[in-house]
Protein backbone atom coordinates (compact mmCIF):
# COMPACT_ATOMS: atom_id res chain seq x y z
CA UNK A 1 0.00 0.00 0.00
CA UNK A 2 1.33 3.57 -0.67
CA UNK A 3 -0.05 6.65 1.02
CA UNK A 4 0.00 10.22 -0.25
CA UNK A 5 -0.62 13.18 1.14
CA UNK A 6 -0.78 15.02 -2.27
CA UNK A 7 2.78 16.84 -1.30
CA UNK A 8 6.00 16.36 -3.52
CA UNK A 9 7.85 13.03 -3.90
CA UNK A 10 11.36 14.17 -2.31
CA UNK A 11 13.09 17.38 -0.85
CA UNK A 12 13.72 19.41 -3.98
CA UNK A 13 17.59 20.21 -5.00
CA UNK A 14 19.16 23.43 -4.91
CA UNK A 15 17.75 24.49 -1.46
CA UNK A 16 18.59 23.45 2.12
CA UNK A 17 21.22 21.00 3.13
CA UNK A 18 19.72 17.76 2.69
CA UNK A 19 22.68 16.88 -0.21
CA UNK A 20 26.25 16.93 0.36
CA UNK A 21 29.09 18.44 -2.19
CA UNK A 22 30.69 15.19 -2.63
CA UNK A 23 30.10 11.71 -1.64
CA UNK A 24 30.91 10.30 1.34
CA UNK A 25 33.62 7.96 0.61
CA UNK A 26 35.62 10.96 -0.51
CA UNK A 27 34.60 13.35 2.12
CA UNK A 28 35.04 10.23 4.86
CA UNK A 29 39.04 10.15 3.25
CA UNK A 30 39.90 13.20 3.94
CA UNK A 31 38.11 13.85 7.69
CA UNK A 32 39.93 10.32 8.29
CA UNK A 33 43.33 12.31 8.11
CA UNK A 34 42.58 14.52 10.41
CA UNK A 35 44.07 12.76 13.79
CA UNK A 36 42.45 15.88 15.89
CA UNK A 37 39.05 15.60 15.00
CA UNK A 38 39.11 12.14 15.11
CA UNK A 39 40.74 13.10 18.92
CA UNK A 40 37.39 15.10 19.42
CA UNK A 41 34.80 12.73 18.32
CA UNK A 42 36.79 9.92 20.49
CA UNK A 43 36.36 11.69 23.22
CA UNK A 44 33.08 13.16 23.35
CA UNK A 45 30.82 10.37 22.13
CA UNK A 46 32.60 7.48 24.55
CA UNK A 47 31.86 10.41 27.12
CA UNK A 48 28.44 10.84 26.19
CA UNK A 49 28.09 6.42 25.70
CA UNK A 50 29.64 5.77 29.05
CA UNK A 51 26.74 8.74 30.83
CA UNK A 52 24.04 7.40 29.14
CA UNK A 53 24.29 3.39 29.32
CA UNK A 54 25.10 4.42 33.20
CA UNK A 55 21.38 5.60 33.56
CA UNK A 56 19.42 3.40 31.38
CA UNK A 57 21.02 0.43 32.98
CA UNK A 58 18.99 2.00 36.16
CA UNK A 59 15.78 1.61 34.16
CA UNK A 60 14.12 -1.83 34.82
CA UNK A 61 12.00 -1.80 32.04
CA UNK A 62 13.63 0.19 29.43
CA UNK A 63 12.79 -2.51 26.56
CA UNK A 64 9.13 -2.44 27.47
CA UNK A 65 9.88 1.75 26.75
CA UNK A 66 11.86 1.11 24.32
CA UNK A 67 8.50 -0.91 22.64
CA UNK A 68 5.86 1.86 23.62
CA UNK A 69 8.00 3.94 21.74
CA UNK A 70 8.01 2.13 18.92
CA UNK A 71 4.09 1.20 18.58
CA UNK A 72 3.48 4.91 19.27
CA UNK A 73 5.26 6.11 16.57
CA UNK A 74 4.43 3.15 14.28
CA UNK A 75 0.89 4.39 15.08
CA UNK A 76 1.17 8.00 14.62
CA UNK A 77 3.21 7.43 10.71
CA UNK A 78 -0.17 5.11 10.23
CA UNK A 79 -2.85 7.75 10.63
CA UNK A 80 -0.60 10.83 9.98
CA UNK A 81 -3.00 12.62 7.79
CA UNK A 82 -5.67 12.46 10.52
CA UNK A 83 -3.57 13.10 13.28
CA UNK A 84 -2.14 16.13 11.76
CA UNK A 85 -5.54 17.71 10.76
CA UNK A 86 -6.13 17.18 14.29
CA UNK A 87 -3.05 18.93 15.15
CA UNK A 88 -4.40 22.02 12.89
CA UNK A 89 -7.56 22.00 14.28
CA UNK A 90 -6.33 22.18 18.13
CA UNK A 91 -3.44 24.53 17.83
CA UNK A 92 -5.82 26.85 15.89
CA UNK A 93 -8.95 26.41 18.41
CA UNK A 94 -5.98 27.37 21.06
CA UNK A 95 -4.92 30.97 19.13
CA UNK A 96 -2.43 29.61 17.03
CA UNK A 97 -1.96 29.96 13.36
CA UNK A 98 -0.94 26.30 11.26
CA UNK A 99 0.78 26.83 7.82
CA UNK A 100 1.59 23.92 5.16
CA UNK A 101 4.55 23.85 3.77
CA UNK A 102 4.85 21.43 0.96
CA UNK A 103 9.15 21.79 0.70
CA UNK A 104 12.08 23.61 1.84
CA UNK A 105 11.59 26.67 -0.41
CA UNK A 106 7.78 26.93 0.75
CA UNK A 107 8.37 26.78 4.09
CA UNK A 108 11.48 29.30 4.35
CA UNK A 109 9.19 31.76 2.18
CA UNK A 110 6.42 31.12 5.04
CA UNK A 111 8.80 32.04 7.68
CA UNK A 112 10.44 35.01 6.08
CA UNK A 113 6.94 36.61 5.21
CA UNK A 114 5.85 35.95 8.76
CA UNK A 115 9.19 37.55 9.96
CA UNK A 116 8.69 40.65 7.71
CA UNK A 117 5.03 41.48 8.89
CA UNK A 118 6.59 42.03 12.39
CA UNK A 119 8.77 44.63 10.76
CA UNK A 120 11.76 42.62 12.71
CA UNK A 121 15.16 42.38 11.19
CA UNK A 122 16.49 40.07 13.60
CA UNK A 123 15.49 36.59 15.35
CA UNK A 124 16.76 34.24 17.92
CA UNK A 125 16.78 30.59 17.33
CA UNK A 126 16.51 27.62 19.71
CA UNK A 127 18.36 24.88 17.90
CA UNK A 128 16.11 23.11 15.44
CA UNK A 129 17.23 20.81 13.02
CA UNK A 130 14.05 21.07 10.83
CA UNK A 131 15.65 24.99 10.67
CA UNK A 132 19.00 23.54 8.99
CA UNK A 133 16.88 21.20 6.84
CA UNK A 134 15.88 23.47 5.22
CA UNK A 135 18.78 26.34 4.95
CA UNK A 136 16.68 29.20 6.75
CA UNK A 137 19.09 31.19 8.16
CA UNK A 138 20.28 31.41 4.83
CA UNK A 139 17.29 32.76 3.55
CA UNK A 140 16.49 35.08 6.27
CA UNK A 141 19.64 36.29 5.58
CA UNK A 142 19.08 36.69 2.11
CA UNK A 143 15.82 38.87 3.42
CA UNK A 144 17.88 41.00 5.32
CA UNK A 145 16.58 39.95 8.78
CA UNK A 146 19.31 38.35 10.80
CA UNK A 147 19.23 35.19 12.51
CA UNK A 148 20.87 34.71 15.98
CA UNK A 149 21.45 30.69 17.07
CA UNK A 150 21.09 30.73 20.99
CA UNK A 151 22.25 27.12 21.86
CA UNK A 152 25.92 26.65 23.04
CA UNK A 153 26.83 24.75 20.05
CA UNK A 154 24.82 26.09 17.44
CA UNK A 155 26.13 29.61 18.08
CA UNK A 156 30.08 28.07 18.25
CA UNK A 157 28.94 26.51 14.48
CA UNK A 158 27.16 30.26 13.60
CA UNK A 159 30.20 31.88 14.48
CA UNK A 160 32.84 29.93 13.63
CA UNK A 161 31.11 29.87 9.72
CA UNK A 162 31.03 26.25 10.25
CA UNK A 163 28.48 23.34 9.74
CA UNK A 164 26.64 21.37 12.68
CA UNK A 165 28.30 17.60 12.77
CA UNK A 166 26.29 16.31 15.24
CA UNK A 167 22.50 16.19 15.77
CA UNK A 168 22.64 16.74 19.26
CA UNK A 169 25.79 18.51 19.60
CA UNK A 170 26.22 20.37 16.54
CA UNK A 171 30.05 21.04 17.60
CA UNK A 172 31.06 18.07 18.63
CA UNK A 173 34.25 18.29 16.48
CA UNK A 174 35.39 21.36 17.88
CA UNK A 175 37.41 21.26 21.28
CA UNK A 176 37.71 24.28 24.27
CA UNK A 177 41.17 25.38 22.43
CA UNK A 178 39.56 25.73 18.90
CA UNK A 179 36.10 27.19 20.57
CA UNK A 180 37.96 30.12 22.76
CA UNK A 181 39.71 30.68 19.61
CA UNK A 182 36.24 30.84 17.47
CA UNK A 183 34.77 33.38 20.41
CA UNK A 184 37.58 35.77 20.54
CA UNK A 185 37.47 36.16 17.36
CA UNK A 186 34.18 36.54 16.36
CA UNK A 187 32.70 37.16 19.21
CA UNK A 188 32.07 41.32 19.78
CA UNK A 189 33.32 42.56 23.50
CA UNK A 190 34.56 39.67 24.23
CA UNK A 191 37.30 39.87 27.29
CA UNK A 192 40.78 39.40 25.52
CA UNK A 193 42.12 37.18 28.71
CA UNK A 194 39.34 34.50 27.88
CA UNK A 195 40.62 31.47 28.89
CA UNK A 196 39.37 27.49 27.42
CA UNK A 197 37.76 26.75 30.97
CA UNK A 198 34.35 25.50 30.05
CA UNK A 199 32.60 28.03 32.52
CA UNK A 200 34.33 30.63 31.30
CA UNK A 201 33.43 29.60 27.42
CA UNK A 202 30.10 29.90 28.93
CA UNK A 203 29.52 32.64 30.71
CA UNK A 204 31.21 34.95 27.75
CA UNK A 205 28.18 33.19 25.58
CA UNK A 206 25.97 34.39 28.47
CA UNK A 207 26.70 37.55 27.99
CA UNK A 208 26.79 37.90 24.24
CA UNK A 209 23.19 36.56 24.17
CA UNK A 210 21.93 37.74 27.37
CA UNK A 211 21.55 41.41 25.12
CA UNK A 212 19.78 39.25 21.97
CA UNK A 213 17.24 37.63 24.36
CA UNK A 214 16.28 41.09 26.14
CA UNK A 215 16.04 43.07 22.80
CA UNK A 216 14.62 40.50 19.63
CA UNK A 217 11.14 40.71 19.43
CA UNK A 218 10.79 37.44 17.12
CA UNK A 219 11.98 33.69 17.89
CA UNK A 220 11.88 30.91 15.55
CA UNK A 221 11.97 27.35 17.00
CA UNK A 222 11.47 23.62 16.14
CA UNK A 223 9.79 20.78 18.04
CA UNK A 224 10.51 17.74 19.28
CA UNK A 225 7.12 16.83 20.05
CA UNK A 226 3.31 18.12 19.10
CA UNK A 227 0.29 16.71 20.54
CA UNK A 228 -2.36 16.35 18.59
CA UNK A 229 -5.22 16.06 21.13
CA UNK A 230 -4.39 19.27 22.75
CA UNK A 231 -2.44 21.33 20.12
CA UNK A 232 0.60 21.32 22.22
CA UNK A 233 4.08 21.84 21.14
CA UNK A 234 7.32 20.67 23.13
CA UNK A 235 10.89 21.48 23.27
CA UNK A 236 13.30 19.63 25.19
CA UNK A 237 16.73 21.30 25.93
CA UNK A 238 19.16 21.33 28.34
CA UNK A 239 20.10 25.20 28.45
CA UNK A 240 17.36 27.19 29.03
CA UNK A 241 18.01 29.13 25.90
CA UNK A 242 15.23 27.60 24.45
CA UNK A 243 12.64 28.81 27.67
CA UNK A 244 14.40 31.95 26.84
CA UNK A 245 13.38 32.20 23.02
CA UNK A 246 10.25 30.40 23.59
CA UNK A 247 8.71 32.91 26.11
CA UNK A 248 10.29 36.06 25.99
CA UNK A 249 9.56 37.31 22.17
CA UNK A 250 5.87 38.53 20.78
CA UNK A 251 5.92 36.22 18.09
CA UNK A 252 7.04 32.77 17.95
CA UNK A 253 7.50 30.99 14.73
CA UNK A 254 7.65 26.94 14.85
CA UNK A 255 9.12 24.96 11.73
CA UNK A 256 8.47 21.01 12.82
CA UNK A 257 8.54 17.77 10.29
CA UNK A 258 5.34 16.41 10.31
CA UNK A 259 6.04 13.06 11.30
CA UNK A 260 7.11 14.87 15.13
CA UNK A 261 3.23 14.82 16.05
CA UNK A 262 1.92 12.04 18.61
CA UNK A 263 -1.67 11.38 19.60
CA UNK A 264 -1.99 12.00 22.94
CA UNK A 265 -0.48 13.92 26.46
CA UNK A 266 0.14 10.08 27.28
CA UNK A 267 2.44 9.05 24.85
CA UNK A 268 4.48 12.29 25.34
CA UNK A 269 4.98 10.59 29.11
CA UNK A 270 7.06 7.85 27.22
CA UNK A 271 9.32 10.33 25.23
CA UNK A 272 9.54 11.74 27.81
CA UNK A 273 11.30 9.23 29.67
CA UNK A 274 13.28 7.45 26.58
CA UNK A 275 14.60 10.61 25.06
CA UNK A 276 17.08 12.56 27.63
CA UNK A 277 18.55 8.87 28.85
CA UNK A 278 19.50 8.00 24.73
CA UNK A 279 20.47 11.62 24.41
CA UNK A 280 22.71 13.41 26.89
CA UNK A 281 23.05 10.50 29.29
CA UNK A 282 20.77 12.47 31.99
CA UNK A 283 17.56 11.21 33.97
CA UNK A 284 15.67 13.85 32.72
CA UNK A 285 16.54 17.11 30.86
CA UNK A 286 16.72 20.22 32.32
CA UNK A 287 14.04 21.98 30.42
CA UNK A 288 10.94 21.12 28.65
CA UNK A 289 9.25 23.67 27.63
CA UNK A 290 5.44 23.17 26.31
CA UNK A 291 2.66 25.48 24.70
CA UNK A 292 -0.51 25.06 23.22
CA UNK A 293 -1.49 28.08 20.98
CA UNK A 294 -1.85 32.12 22.76
CA UNK A 295 -2.45 32.50 26.37
CA UNK A 296 -3.49 36.11 26.47
CA UNK A 297 -1.13 38.52 28.46
CA UNK A 298 1.61 35.40 28.71
CA UNK A 299 4.50 34.48 26.45
CA UNK A 300 4.19 34.97 22.44
CA UNK A 301 1.13 36.81 21.48
CA UNK A 302 1.24 35.58 17.96
CA UNK A 303 2.21 31.80 17.84
CA UNK A 304 3.03 29.80 14.67
CA UNK A 305 3.42 26.19 13.62
CA UNK A 306 4.63 25.53 9.88
CA UNK A 307 4.15 22.00 8.78
CA UNK A 308 6.88 20.61 6.93
CA UNK A 309 6.79 17.88 4.86
CA UNK A 310 9.71 18.54 2.34
CA UNK A 311 10.25 14.41 1.13
CA UNK A 312 8.60 13.15 4.14
CA UNK A 313 5.55 11.95 2.36
CA UNK A 314 7.41 9.72 0.22
CA UNK A 315 9.63 8.41 3.28
CA UNK A 316 5.66 7.17 4.45
CA UNK A 317 5.03 6.00 1.18
CA UNK A 318 7.92 3.25 2.16
CA UNK A 319 7.10 0.86 4.22
CA UNK A 320 9.98 -0.20 5.18
CA UNK A 321 11.80 2.78 5.08
CA UNK A 322 9.11 4.89 7.05
CA UNK A 323 10.71 3.68 9.99
CA UNK A 324 13.23 6.62 9.60
CA UNK A 325 10.33 8.93 10.57
CA UNK A 326 10.33 7.16 14.08
CA UNK A 327 13.07 8.89 15.01
CA UNK A 328 13.04 11.16 17.94
CA UNK A 329 16.48 12.50 17.08
CA UNK A 330 18.44 11.53 19.76
CA UNK A 331 21.72 10.72 18.50
CA UNK A 332 22.21 7.47 20.52
CA UNK A 333 22.98 5.82 16.87
CA UNK A 334 25.50 8.37 16.31
CA UNK A 335 27.57 7.90 19.79
CA UNK A 336 27.64 3.93 19.11
CA UNK A 337 28.84 4.10 15.39
CA UNK A 338 32.04 2.75 14.43
CA UNK A 339 32.02 4.72 11.18
CA UNK A 340 30.55 8.42 12.49
CA UNK A 341 33.30 8.16 15.40
CA UNK A 342 35.68 8.20 12.85
CA UNK A 343 34.19 10.09 10.19
CA UNK A 344 32.65 12.66 12.09
CA UNK A 345 29.21 14.49 10.72
CA UNK A 346 30.37 16.57 7.87
CA UNK A 347 31.47 13.39 6.19
CA UNK A 348 27.33 12.39 5.53
CA UNK A 349 27.21 16.07 3.87
CA UNK A 350 23.40 16.41 5.06
CA UNK A 351 22.65 17.84 8.30
CA UNK A 352 21.43 14.25 9.32
CA UNK A 353 24.70 12.77 10.15
CA UNK A 354 25.84 8.93 11.32
CA UNK A 355 22.95 6.25 11.01
CA UNK A 356 19.69 7.95 10.76
CA UNK A 357 21.26 10.36 8.51
CA UNK A 358 22.14 7.33 6.17
CA UNK A 359 18.83 5.95 6.24
CA UNK A 360 16.80 9.48 6.51
CA UNK A 361 18.89 12.00 3.71
CA UNK A 362 18.96 9.36 1.15
CA UNK A 363 14.82 8.57 1.67
CA UNK A 364 13.97 12.78 1.91
CA UNK A 365 16.03 13.20 -1.83
CA UNK A 366 15.25 10.31 -3.26
CA UNK A 367 17.98 7.65 -2.96
CA UNK A 368 19.98 8.55 -6.63
CA UNK A 369 20.77 12.38 -4.52
CA UNK A 370 22.90 10.22 -2.12
CA UNK A 371 23.64 6.74 -2.95
CA UNK A 372 26.71 6.20 -1.37
CA UNK A 373 25.30 7.21 2.56
CA UNK A 374 23.49 3.74 2.82
CA UNK A 375 26.94 2.46 2.17
CA UNK A 376 28.93 4.31 4.96
CA UNK A 377 27.84 1.53 7.91
CA UNK A 378 29.43 -1.48 8.91
CA UNK A 379 25.83 -2.69 9.42
CA UNK A 380 27.15 -3.71 13.06
CA UNK A 381 23.89 -3.23 14.31
CA UNK A 382 24.95 -1.11 17.40
CA UNK A 383 22.51 1.32 15.72
CA UNK A 384 19.64 -0.78 16.51
CA UNK A 385 20.73 -1.43 19.64
CA UNK A 386 20.86 1.68 20.96
CA UNK A 387 17.85 3.57 19.64
CA UNK A 388 15.53 4.27 22.04
CA UNK A 389 12.80 3.35 19.84
CA UNK A 390 14.12 1.01 18.30
CA UNK A 391 14.37 1.34 14.40
CA UNK A 392 16.04 -1.28 12.55
CA UNK A 393 18.48 1.09 10.68
CA UNK A 394 20.40 -2.14 9.46
CA UNK A 395 17.81 -3.42 8.07
CA UNK A 396 16.89 0.16 6.47
CA UNK A 397 20.38 0.33 5.07
CA UNK A 398 19.98 -2.79 2.86
CA UNK A 399 16.54 -1.75 1.98
CA UNK A 400 18.28 1.30 0.66
CA UNK A 401 21.34 -0.43 -0.79
CA UNK A 402 19.10 -2.29 -3.16
CA UNK A 403 17.47 0.59 -4.47
CA UNK A 404 21.04 2.13 -4.87
CA UNK A 405 21.99 2.83 -8.72
CA UNK A 406 24.54 -0.01 -9.32
CA UNK A 407 27.21 -0.31 -11.81
CA UNK A 408 26.48 -2.26 -15.08
CA UNK A 409 29.76 -4.46 -14.18
CA UNK A 410 27.65 -5.21 -11.14
CA UNK A 411 24.68 -6.28 -12.61
CA UNK A 412 26.66 -8.50 -15.21
CA UNK A 413 28.57 -10.01 -12.87
CA UNK A 414 25.34 -11.27 -10.90
CA UNK A 415 23.94 -12.23 -14.06
CA UNK A 416 27.48 -14.49 -14.86
CA UNK A 417 27.06 -16.20 -11.14
CA UNK A 418 23.46 -17.09 -11.30
CA UNK A 419 23.93 -18.38 -14.92
CA UNK A 420 27.14 -20.12 -13.61
CA UNK A 421 25.23 -21.69 -9.89
CA UNK A 422 22.04 -22.45 -12.59
CA UNK A 423 24.25 -25.36 -13.90
CA UNK A 424 26.20 -27.71 -12.50
CA UNK A 425 29.40 -28.28 -15.04
CA UNK A 426 30.32 -24.87 -15.58
CA UNK A 427 29.79 -24.26 -11.85
CA UNK A 428 32.73 -27.52 -11.21
CA UNK A 429 35.15 -25.81 -13.87
CA UNK A 430 34.34 -22.14 -12.00
CA UNK A 431 35.36 -24.28 -8.39
CA UNK A 432 38.51 -25.55 -9.98
CA UNK A 433 38.98 -22.24 -11.63
CA UNK A 434 38.95 -20.43 -8.37
CA UNK A 435 42.20 -22.37 -7.36
CA UNK A 436 43.86 -20.30 -9.96
CA UNK A 437 43.13 -17.08 -7.77
CA UNK A 438 46.20 -18.57 -5.64
CA UNK A 439 48.22 -17.06 -7.93
CA UNK A 440 47.17 -13.65 -7.02
CA UNK A 441 49.16 -13.75 -3.99
CA UNK A 442 48.36 -13.38 -0.58
CA UNK A 443 45.28 -12.17 0.41
CA UNK A 444 44.61 -11.10 -3.46
CA UNK A 445 47.02 -8.46 -3.03
CA UNK A 446 48.47 -8.99 -6.53
CA UNK A 447 44.46 -9.20 -8.28
CA UNK A 448 44.42 -6.72 -11.73
CA UNK A 449 41.97 -4.19 -12.05
CA UNK A 450 39.12 -3.96 -11.20
CA UNK A 451 39.38 -6.48 -8.77
CA UNK A 452 42.35 -5.33 -7.36
CA UNK A 453 39.59 -2.56 -5.83
CA UNK A 454 37.39 -5.14 -4.40
CA UNK A 455 40.45 -6.34 -2.51
CA UNK A 456 41.82 -3.21 -1.57
CA UNK A 457 40.18 -3.12 1.24
CA UNK A 458 39.40 -7.29 1.85
CA UNK A 459 41.09 -10.48 2.50
CA UNK A 460 40.81 -12.25 -1.05
CA UNK A 461 39.84 -15.94 1.10
CA UNK A 462 42.16 -18.95 0.29
CA UNK A 463 39.95 -21.46 -1.65
CA UNK A 464 40.31 -25.04 -0.39
CA UNK A 465 42.51 -27.87 -1.04
CA UNK A 466 39.49 -29.66 -2.48
CA UNK A 467 35.92 -28.93 -3.33
CA UNK A 468 32.94 -30.76 -1.34
CA UNK A 469 32.09 -32.61 -4.98
CA UNK A 470 35.76 -33.48 -4.68
CA UNK A 471 35.26 -34.96 -1.14
CA UNK A 472 31.11 -36.41 -1.74
CA UNK A 473 33.18 -38.27 -4.85
CA UNK A 474 35.98 -39.82 -2.89
CA UNK A 475 33.73 -41.53 -0.10
S1 LIG B 1 17.55 6.67 14.85
FE1 LIG B 1 17.09 6.14 16.98
S2 LIG B 1 19.10 6.33 18.00
FE2 LIG B 1 19.30 7.43 16.06
S3 LIG B 1 18.81 9.57 16.52
FE3 LIG B 1 16.89 8.58 15.85
S4 LIG B 1 15.90 7.88 17.73
FE4 LIG B 1 18.04 8.30 18.25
Amino acid sequence: MRTFLGMPATAPPGVGHLRGEEPFPAAARRALGDAQLRRNLRHATTTIRTKSGAVIGEVPDWQQLRAAGRAIKADAMARLPELLEQLEAAVAAAGGTVHWAADAAEANRIVTELVRATGADRVMKVKSMATQEIGLNEALEAAGIEPVETDLAELIVQLGHDRPSHILVPAIHRNRAEIREIFLREMPGVDPDLTDDPPALAAAARRHLRQTFLSTRVAVSGANFAIAETGTLAVVESEGNGRMCLTLPDTLITVMGIEKVIPTWDDLGVFLQLLPRASTGERMNPYTSMWTGVTPGDGPQQVHLVLLDNGRSAVLADQVGRQALHCIRCSACLNVCPVYERTGGHAYGSVYPGPIGAVLSPQLTGVADNASLPYASSLCGACYDACPVMINIPELLVHLRAQAPHPKSEAAAMAAAAYTMDHPALYAAAQRAAKLSKLSGPRGRGLPPPLSGWAASRDLPEPPSQTFRQWWAER
